[in-house]
């Protein structure tokens, strides 16, 4: 046997399956109804078509708000823009005169060292490191094959640069 209920709106016999006892609605939704119906207690049943229309209502009623908030926030903006009691502050700026000395050399050797400009020159000296060493025209080879020492100055670039493009105060400039 199905249990029924009349709906608390329209007074019609519902299945108990097909709505809801305000009890187990939301505080808001349960005072809107009761607001509505003085006479709903919390045992009273709505049939789904109904609640759905109070849920509805409420969401009308949320989406109201939030314009009226937009709206006093806008207004509050357009006043303080009109008074011209506002601060104009170029973030950028304020960063670039609050850095250190450090951190400025760190800005600037990590742009140097990720530029095309860096890496060329890099090869460049390299070539012109092993071809002094290497062919005979030069008496003197300082480096011979395998050039240790210029291995030994590419580790230290590469010890040197790794912190500096950690120290870098921004990326991607
Ligand atoms: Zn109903």
């Amino acid at each position: 046997m199905v249990k029924t209920a009349f709906c608390i709106i329209d007074q019609q016999r519902y299945d108990m399956t097909d709505g809801m006892r305000l009890a187990e609605l939301g505080p808001n939704l349960q005072a809107a109804i009761k607001k509505d119906y003085p006479q709903a207690h919390d045992n009273s049943f709505i049939c789904s078509e109904h609640l759905v229309h109070y849920r509805l209502v409420k969401m009308d009623q949320m989406i109201a708000n939030d314009y009226q908030q937009n709206d006093q926030i806008n207004a509050q903006l357009s006043k303080i823009l009109a008074n011209h009691t506002y601060q104009v502050v170029d973030v950028n700026n304020e960063l670039e005169h609050s850095l250190t000395f450090g951190q400025r050399v760190a800005d600037g050797v990590a742009r140097f060292g990720g530029s095309w400009a860096f890496i060329i020159s890099f090869i460049a000296v390299m070539l012109v490191w092993m071809f002094i060493n290497v062919v005979p025209l030069f008496t003197h080879h300082f480096d011979p094959y395998p050039f240790i020492l210029l291995n030994l100055f590419l580790s230290m670039v590469a010890a040197i640069q790794a912190p500096l493009i950690m120290m870098r105060s921004k990326s991607g400039r």
